[in-house]
């Protein structure tokens, strides 16, 4: 569209007008409750928006591949341009996963609950990106989460007045926006509402796979998604969440060769929640604690670690045999899934160590951060908000437990460097907890204080979330 041809449909658009008349870009009456122009030409009319968006750069419906526009307004249409061209690429920036693209694609043109999440994640997203992630919950007065407090709302209600049916394509709806809520809430930094998401989002998937007729490759996969996220929420316990997870699942069997890339991440996500939970376990336990369970302490993280060399030994032999053949973004997802194994595998080392002892482990810690700054170096397009985990959680291991300061400065440096979402996880708040707990180890052992430079520095990162 030139520029006065969308200058004089954007003079022409009424900013009140009702839903309706709006998605047909039509002029409207704007009679108080409902407008008289639907009725007249036989419509039902969908009321009024209370919230509108300011048209911002980079939220535009250009290129847009909505095929159903019947009853979604021009900022809906926008909300859903920007959740195609940024959001998604981005949530699935560490792995790509073409069956999550064709689905939401499809269901979020045809399902209004969908759409209106999907907008309601768009502009919290949105708004993430160009003010800093959240961690204290909406702000009122922003244009941006009063819009997507309204998205929700409608959501929330098509949903409500669906309950009752027993459309098998329904539960898929409902497991979707519930997701898409889950993902929402923890932008902003609500993590009590993510968790009551959680919990039912898991809840709910279970169920689906339990009954005949409504197990379904993306009610598997959201199952699996909602797993992980609770899994990795279990670090959280004090922070936003004071139970504990009920998710304890069970080493997976290897393949007994990796023939993907995708299936080394399958393999490795579930090592992953196992060990995930057992290390929150141990980082809970006091040292007296951790000496009267010593012995089945050290078993369990044996057993991890053994697994975890088998499966390197074979992620390994793949990478030699395919690296060089794969796709760039195959090639990062191959450095992610290393990534994932080896900041798990240092934690796992760390984990029962004596304080004295965990000083051998400074030239691995070194040696992760430099691997997490060459990675950032060579992929300078990265995501903003991605599902899977990938240099939060090994990264911040190391800037709260190293014994040489310096390296974990640097940890915190790599941590500011990349302000990103990785699932549950946030960059500012792993900042923010480990450079309380370098002040507090500097204190502790006489160090003067926190270099003032340094605190400044990091300040001022931290501060603008
Ligand atoms: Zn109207
Ligand atoms: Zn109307």
């Amino acid at each position: 569209m030139s520029d006065i041809v969308r200058r004089k449909f954007l003079g022409k658009r009424s900013t009140k007008g009702c839903r309706t008349c709006r998605a047909r870009h039509v002029k409207c009456d704007e009679a108080p409750g409902a407008c008289r122009n639907c009725p007249a030409t036989g419509r039902t009319c969908d009321g009024y928006d209370e919230h509108r968006l300011p048209v911002r750069k980079g939220w535009s419906a250009r290129g847009t591949m909505v095929g159903y526009g019947g009853q979604m307004t021009p900022d809906e249409r926008r909300g859903l341009s920007y959740f195609q061209n940024s959001v998604i690429p981005s949530l699935f920036g560490f792995f790509d996963c073409p069956m999550w693209r064709r689905f939401l694609l499809q269901i979020s043109q045809t399902e209004p609950a969908v759409w209106h999440s999907i907008n309601m994640l768009s502009a919290i997203y949105y708004d993430a990106k160009e003010n800093g992630m959240r961690v204290s919950g909406d702000d009122l007065s922003n244009a941006q989460h009063t819009y997507a407090l309204e998205q929700a709302t409608r959501a929330f209600s098509l949903l409500t007045r669906r309950s009752a049916s027993s459309d098998p394509e329904l539960r898929q709806v409902v497991l979707l926006c519930c997701f898409l809520f889950v993902l929402s809430e923890l932008l902003l930094g609500r993590y009590d509402n993510a968790f009551v998401h959680l919990r039912s989002g898991t809840q709910l998937a279970r169920e689906f796979m339990r009954q005949k007729g409504l197990q379904s490759p993306v009610v598997r996969s959201l199952l699996d998604w909602f797993i992980f996220l609770n899994v990795q929420s279990s670090h959280l316990v004090g922070i936003g969440r004071d139970d504990e997870p009920e998710v304890a699942p069970g080493i997976p069997t290897f393949p007994a060769t990796f023939r993907n890339v995708q299936e080394t991440r399958y393999t490795a996500r579930h090592i992953i929640n196992s060990t995930c939970m057992f290390l929150a376990r141990c980082w809970r336990l006091s040292d007296s604690e951790k000496m009267t369970e010593y012995e089945e302490l050290w078993a369990k993280r044996q057993s991890f670690l053994a697994t975890f060399d088998r499966f390197e030994r074979q992620f390994e032999s793949l990478s030699q045999a395919s690296y060089h053949g794969m796709s760039r973004q195959d090639q990062r997802s191959m450095e992610i899934v290393r990534l994932q194994y080896q900041s798990q595998y240092l934690a796992l080392e760390g984990c029962l160590c004596a304080p004295q002892d965990l000083a051998a482990l400074t030239p691995k810690h070194a040696a992760f951060v430099s691997t997490c700054e060459r990675l950032m170096g060579l992929f300078p397009d990265r995501p903003a908000v991605t599902l899977d985990i990938g240099f939060i959680p090994g990264l911040h291991m190391v800037a709260t437990q190293c014994v040489d300061f310096s390296v974990r400065v640097r940890a915190i440096e790599a941590l500011c460097a990349w302000p990103h979402c990785e699932g549950i996880l946030k960059s500012n708040l792993a900042v923010e907890l480990a450079v309380q707990a370098l002040e507090a180890d500097m204190q502790r052992q006489g160090e003067a204080c926190f270099p003032e430079p340094l605190k400044d520095r990091f300040q001022a990162i931290v501060m603008p979330w």
